[in-house]
């Protein structure tokens, strides 16, 4: 079936691409997919257009979260560090499986509609409990790249394969749910788990995540399990000596098990040396990392316009509710902004658009519908802004209360699936 075809009109529609911000521009929206995108003038709507006063943006992609944990709220700044705040974060794990199933959809329901809110259309999201959150995901108007958690080390490096299987299994996938794998981070995932799960993602074309050099605790820990992750071990009780050690540091580690000759997605990278930033522009990984999370857990300034000069592709995500105020990711880039106010407007937004949308390797097949941009052929997500003047990416991120007045998630049918919807 063919939908007739839906004309919008905007001062201004930001197109994340190389046509930049277009004046007075219009796009034309048929099977939830854009058909043509430019000035007015040249798309020749009918009158009865609808019409936007502000900014038309694509729909907004954060490329790491934890929906699961949309319930949550940050507290006080971690006395005891990002160690001591998985302390808190493990406690609250112990849940019975009924109450478990009842926290989480509601964490999901939250999650979403908080996005929906701030305008985020797409999410890479990190799940432990795949199991609950897929089929809630599945009926969501998001797009998710659902990253299956793994966490298998020491006494526990036996539950690889069970949690693997968990992780990947795709009963639930459709073209607006897609399943990744996550191999949780290098200290609750041996190196052997890391290369079965690259291998898996290999074998199946599947994106992967990990949260890498996430503390300075990582370094020590992985050269000679001492530091707070390890006191974190011997307050869990299920360390043991075998867990392989490496000396060079998280970065090198992820290089030494291929997972930066993989389009993988790094999440954080909050600590990196000029070496490190060497071995990540020779490889294919992205890196995400959350501005609000790494303020509030106080990490040294975070490296990613060195990054962006190597060439290494760089976006910005919010993680959870757990570490940041909320799922606003726009206000992630509003800190980034107050940071660093020599950059401009234009080159930050495509951190929570375009790059995020690669990032997630959303884009990979040519024929199937781009995310995180206007333009010919991609999904019509869009979000409306109530912007006021000539230049409003800027306008969005310095009026610091403003939010979307629309955001509109589009169905777009996939000839690829049979039988949906
Ligand atoms: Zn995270």
């Amino acid at each position: 079936m063919i939908d007739s075809i839906q004309y919008i009109r905007a001062r201004h529609i930001a197109t994340m691409t190389p046509a930049g911000v277009i004046e007075d521009g219009c796009i034309a929206i048929q099977n939830g997919r854009i058909l043509a995108v430019g000035p007015t003038r040249d798309l020749n709507p009918p009158a009865t257009a609808a019409s936007i006063d502000g900014l038309l943006t694509p729909g907004l992609v954060n490329a790491h979260t934890h929906l699961e944990l949309s319930d949550r709220l940050p507290g006080e700044r971690p006395t005891e560090g990002f160690a001591g705040w998985l302390v808190g974060m493990l406690q609250r794990s112990h849940t019975e499986a009924s109450e478990m199933e009842k926290l989480v959809a509601e964490a999901i329901r939250i999650g979403v509609d908080q996005c929906l809110r701030f305008g985020v259309t797409a999410v890479g999201d990190i799940s432990r409990q795949c199991h609950l959150t897929r089929p809630l995901l599945r009926e969501s108007p998001l797009r998710t790249v659902s990253f299956g958690e793994v966490q298998a080390m020491a006494q526990r490096r036996n539950l690889l394969q069970e949690r693997t299987a968990v992780a990947i299994d795709d009963a639930h996938s459709i073209d607006q749910l897609r399943i990744g794998i996550t191999p949780h981070a290098p200290y609750s995932v041996e190196a052997d788990g890391y290369r079965y799960c690259l291998d898996l993602a290999r074998q199946r074309g599947l994106p992967l995540t990990t949260h890498l050099a996430e503390s300075a605790d990582e370094a020590p820990f992985l050269a000679d399990h001492s530091g707070a992750l390890r006191r974190l071990w011997d307050w869990i009780g299920a360390f043991d000596e075998q867990v392989p050690t490496f000396d060079r540091g998280p970065i090198a580690y992820a290089e030494s098990l291929g997972l930066l000759a993989y389009p993988s997605l790094l999440a954080h990278v909050n600590y990196c040396s000029d070496s490190d930033l060497d071995l990540l522009a020779a490889g294919q990984a992205s890196v995400v990392w959350c501005p609000r999370t790494h303020d509030y857990f106080g990490h040294p300034p975070h490296r990613w316009r060195a990054m962006r000069e190597r060439g290494i592709r760089v976006c910005v995500g919010t993680d959870s509710c757990a570490s940041s105020p909320d799922l606003n990711v726009v206000d992630d880039l509003r800190l980034v902004r107050r940071q660093n106010p020599d950059v401009s407007a234009s080159e930050l937004w495509p951190l929570i658009t375009s790059e995020a949308a690669d990032a997630l390797r959303w884009n990979r097949d040519g024929d199937e519908p781009a995310i995180g941009r206007l333009a010919i052929g991609a999904a019509a997500d869009w979000v409306a802004w109530p912007t006021r003047s000539n230049d409003p990416l800027a306008e969005v991120l310095d009026e610091s209360k403003m939010l979307p007045t629309q955001v509109r998630p589009a169905e777009v049918p996939s000839p690829g699936i049979a039988g949906r919807g």
